[in-house]
């Protein structure tokens, strides 16, 4: 059951960046062979700690094993695993060819590390959401101080403790604690911030950032929809919608967060929904070894007032004490229920019947766009015209989640879920800044340029420039 820890006390933040800064103008992060050694160590930090992050996962979440292998262990081991491999090539300079009117010389963009970079991160993969990051901060050649989320309070203190012990000091620094430790790294300038959060913290971020002029990523939440009309196969549906939904108990920002039914199967998806719960955590889903904590009894008694409306054709109740709230499917959902109103960040799911696609999309379409879009078709054409007439930071056909395990697709948000984009190479890219190098020599020193201008040396500048 998660535990309340007392915060350490708050460190000098000014401090921490001084040295990071300092080992960042001495030009030690620019290294090829160090950025490797670096990647290396974090998949070796990875690989060797595996018991020490489930059980730090356990408290915190009751993040079952399994889970805390898949989507923390193995998605950070194999990101830096898949940085190492390919930043050599992610890092060649690329040539660009050069107009007539800059020749002889020669164009070139390079990806630079923008330098002192904040990582600060949510409790729900509390070494994902810092970690995968990192991997793209240390790969284009920047330092970054790390700022857990102390909600999480296990997993930031052994992030502390294994960052400090695996990667170099001079480069990375963990900071703990809570919004005044964040507020205060905020008011610091850095040279990149990469926030994941909610939407509320977001504008602090994004507003606190705008005083330095610092840039910023945002991987923010929201709403998740998911469709599912006549021509989907039910029970295959079903299942990874289930095991999308509960995952992590429900906290994770890219689950589906209701589900549009085609009326005429909704009886029938209900069923299949009903029976994919039970298949994967048995009659009592509170004594699966497969089914997560909610983070605090605070959002635990959160996500039990949404209950309130609708009716639960499974699941429905909760335990406040124990931070556990059962697997939920709701149907008879009124439209203004609060369930509807808000990111569920939890395990209830909402199924509401349509019966023509044009309202779905009407409501997607009405609200800011999600982080992630599902759809469940036979139908080419429907899965087309979803794909075309919504905006979301992705969109999956007929299945959930998985998307995020493609290293070679860009995960983040747009509009309310965010800004920015990472992963793979996309982390790489997100902590580079592009820089145009243009080299030149001294010789065909054109007077053309110079004035003063004659009306034909003007016309022949127009033509070259
Ligand atoms: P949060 O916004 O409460 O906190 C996130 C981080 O911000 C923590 O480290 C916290 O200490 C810090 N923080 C809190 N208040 C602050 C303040 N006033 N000023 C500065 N920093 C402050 O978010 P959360 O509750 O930890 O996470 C849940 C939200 O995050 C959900 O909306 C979820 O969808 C979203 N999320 C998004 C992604 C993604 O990748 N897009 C991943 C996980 C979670």
């Amino acid at each position: 059951m998660p535990v309340e820890t007392a915060l350490p006390p708050a460190p000098d933040v000014a401090a921490v960046i001084r040295t990071l800064r300092a080992a960042f103008d001495s030009g030690l992060t620019r290294d090829l062979a160090w950025r490797k050694s670096q990647l290396a160590a974090l998949e070796r930090m990875m690989v060797e700690n595996e018991a020490e992050i489930s059980e730090a996962l356990k408290a915190d979440l009751g993040k079952p094993f399994g889970e805390a292998c898949t989507a923390e262990i193995d998605f950070v081991r194999k990101e830096a695993a898949h940085a190492q491999k390919h930043l050599r090539r992610w890092t060649r300079p690329q040539r660009t060819a050069s107009p007539i009117a800059i020749q002889p010389g020669k164009s070139v963009i390079e990806a630079a590390p923008y330098g002192v970079t904040l990582i600060i991160g949510a409790w729900n993969y509390p070494f994902q959401l810092v970690l995968a990051p990192l991997v793209g901060a240390i790969a284009a050649g920047n330092c970054a101080v790390i700022k857990p989320s102390e909600m999480a309070a296990q997993s930031s203190a052994l992030l502390k403790q294994l960052v400090a012990r695996y990667l170099d000091p001079r480069a990375f620094a963990v900071v703990e604690g809570d919004a005044e430790v964040s507020t205060a790294l905020l008011a610091q300038r850095f040279d990149l911030i990469f926030y994941t959060g909610g939407e509320r913290v977001g504008r602090v971020v994004m507003a606190a950032a705008a005083k330095n002029l610092t840039p910023v990523v945002l991987e923010l939440g929201g709403q998740n929809p998911c469709i599912v009309d006549e021509t989907a196969d039910l029970a295959v549906a079903a299942r990874r919608i289930v095991w999308g939904r509960f995952l992590n108990a429900g906290q994770i920002c890219v689950a589906p967060d209701h589900v549009y039914v085609a009326a005429s199967v909704e009886a029938r998806l209900l069923e299949e929904l009903t029976r994919a719960v039970t298949t994967m955590f048995g009659p009592d889903p509170k004594q699966s070894p497969d089914y997560g904590r909610i983070i605090n009894p605070r959002h635990a008694a959160r996500l039990q007032a949404l209950l309130a409306d609708g009716r639960a054709v499974t699941g429905g109740v909760a335990d406040i004490d124990a931070c556990y709230v059962a697997p939920t499917i709701l149907t008879e959902v009124s439209a203004d229920a609060p369930v509807l109103a808000e990111e569920i960040f939890g395990p209830i799911l909402p199924v509401l019947p349509y019966d023509s696609l044009d309202a779905p999309l009407a409501a997607i379409n009405a609200r800011s766009p999600a982080l992630a879009l599902y759809a469940f078709t036979r139908d080419k054409a429907t899965a087309d015209r979803i794909i075309a007439s919504t905006r979301s930071g992705s969109v999956t056909i007929n299945d959930v989640v998985v998307f995020m395990a493609n290293p070679n697709l860009p995960f983040g948000g747009v509009g309310a879920s965010g800004m920015g984009a990472y992963h793979g190479r996309y982390s790489f890219e997100t902590f580079s800044h592009r820089r145009a190098v243009l080299r030149r020599g001294f010789a065909l020193d054109a007077s053309v340029r110079y004035p003063p201008f004659t009306k034909a040396k003007l016309a022949l500048l127009r033509r070259v420039t």
